[in-house]
């Protein structure tokens, strides 16, 4: 085949349940600053707008992290959300955090879906079999395109157990091969497009390693390409988060390979008209009394609240503040969570609480000793900043308050932290420390004794901590510091 074909890719990916319009951060003259964009409604507008663009030419990908992280989005276990997918003309997807519902019930919740779940690397742990498809072919215009999935590879490594009941993920580098020799060799397709969830870092890597893919899709970190990457002659491109953006890639095909491309990173402004059907939809999912209690101002906020930062954040801070005092704790902890629209100064309503911790989880205590504490935050260092891709297996540096680290980024596996002080006195690697978390991600299983649940979750002593104290402010407090 020599005739020249065209396809527009259109990507989704970490909506992470943000159905609605919310702020989101820019950089302008240097400085971070936020505006309201996003929102399913205009999403669907500009998906429907491109399809008239480019008529039977188009394929709508979605990476995941799309059933989770929004009090709206996780009604009914991310069920109300089913709908207004499937609404949305979307081809594939792959998933992370739809598996916090546990694998059964996600499975089940994709039977509903009227496009294919698609992982390679995620399989039962009785049969040793994928439980999801593989892929998917989709035809355009006479184009085949396979299209192969790649889950999240950390949830059965740091997540919690009931994320990954009954079922165990791999990197999906030993599996990706085949089955670009089996669409290739077998089903004929004139394109391999890899869907992926495991992050920039490790998608570069996996490209640099592997032949024959086109174009990856890739997900998790939450990185804005402005520019694709081309590496091995794979075109890859990322597209931000919260459904702020859509990533659209046109590409121009001739002898079963990507001639050329253009690429658009579009950030979904005000401008753009909803889409009724969808905006009635969305706003269909919420009784009334759910709407006025997501509504209800608990306090007001002098300062941005915001969690785009590796080493510590705004909005983690004042998190980690309300767990501290209601616990009584010297320390505490909370995941690198990336996901979390921010929070402009003014009123702060109990949907803002939801999307700072949208799983709501009880505060947890434990004993901890300084020796553990200093191994867990080196395990953490470097499941963020490993030198291996494929060894990175965190978010953002943990979240933590009570203590203050110096450490090397660049130093190896152990060799990171130079210096740990806990309420200004160098550690006691043999004393115990009282600490608070939230979920094993914040301080993992095997760390700590007499770990026990307070009766009271993280959104309740938010809620108190902004009341009792309105305005609040929060300030980043030099708590990790690389040197
Ligand atoms: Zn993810």
């Amino acid at each position: 085949m020599s005739e020249e074909r065209h396809l527009t890719i259109l990507q989704i990916n970490d909506t992470h349940g943000y159905l609605e319009p919310h702020h989101e951060i820019f950089w302008k003259s240097g400085r971070p600053t936020t505006r309201k964009v996003g929102g399913f409604a205009r999403m669907a507008t500009l998906l429907s707008q491109f399809e008239v663009e480019h008529p039977n030419a188009v394929i709508t990908l979605d990476n995941g992290d799309t059933l989770h992280g929004t009090f709206t989005a996780m009604k009914n276990n991310g069920r109300a959300m089913v709908p207004i997918l499937n609404a949305m003309a979307i081809d594939a997807m792959t998933a992370h955090w739809e598996f916090s519902y546990s694998p059964a019930e996600f499975q089940n919740l994709t039977h509903q879906l009227n496009y294919p779940m698609i992982a390679i690397n995620c399989f039962s742990k009785d049969t040793k079999t994928p439980i999801f498809s593989h892929g998917t072919i989709i035809e355009r215009k006479g184009l085949h395109i396979g299209v192969i999935g790649i889950a999240s590879n950390i949830i059965d490594k740091i997540m919690p157990s009931s994320y990954s009941d009954g079922v165990y993920f791999t990197l999906g580098n030993e599996e990706l091969p085949n089955y670009i020799t089996h669409l290739r060799d077998k089903e004929r397709v004139d394109l391999i497009i890899v869907l992926s969830h495991l992050g920039y870092p490790q998608d570069l890597k996996l490209v640099s390693e592997i032949d024959g893919i086109d174009v990856l899709l890739s997900g998790h970190t939450h990185n804005r390409l402005y520019q694709p990457v081309v590496v091995n002659r794979t075109v890859i491109i990322q597209s931000g988060s919260h459904a702020s953006f859509l990533g659209k890639l046109d590409l121009k095909i001739v002898n079963n390979r990507v001639k050329t491309f253009r690429h658009k990173l579009i950030s979904i402004e005000e401008i753009t008209t909803p889409n009724p059907a969808i905006q009635d939809m969305i706003t269909g999912i919420l009784s009334q009394s759910e709407r006025s209690m997501l509504d209800t101002i608990v306090g007001q906020t002098r300062s941005t609240l915001a969690r785009w930062r590796s080493l510590e954040s705004t909005m983690d801070n004042i998190l980690l503040q309300a767990c501290q005092d209601a616990s009584g704790t010297d320390l505490a902890f909370s995941n690198g969570w990336r996901f979390g629209a921010p929070i402009p100064p003014g009123n702060v309503t109990m949907n803002d609480l939801y999307n700072i911790i949208p799983n709501n989880p009880p505060i947890s205590v434990c004993e901890i000793t300084g020796k553990e504490l200093w191994q867990m935050m080196e395990d953490n260092l470097e499941n963020t900043y490993s030198r291996d891709p494929y060894r990175q297996l965190g978010g953002y540096v943990k979240r933590c308050l009570g203590l203050t680290i110096y450490f090397k980024i660049e130093n190896p596996y152990r060799k990171r932290i130079h210096e740990f002080f806990i309420g200004g006195h160098p550690i006691d690697l043999s004393k115990t420390y009282r600490a608070c978390f939230l979920t094993v991600q914040s301080i993992p299983a095997h760390y700590g004794t007499n770990r026990r649940d307070l009766h009271l979750t993280a959104i309740d002593a938010l809620k108190q901590f902004i009341q009792k104290h309105s305005p609040v402010s929060s300030t980043l407090k030099g708590t990790i510091v690389p040197i």
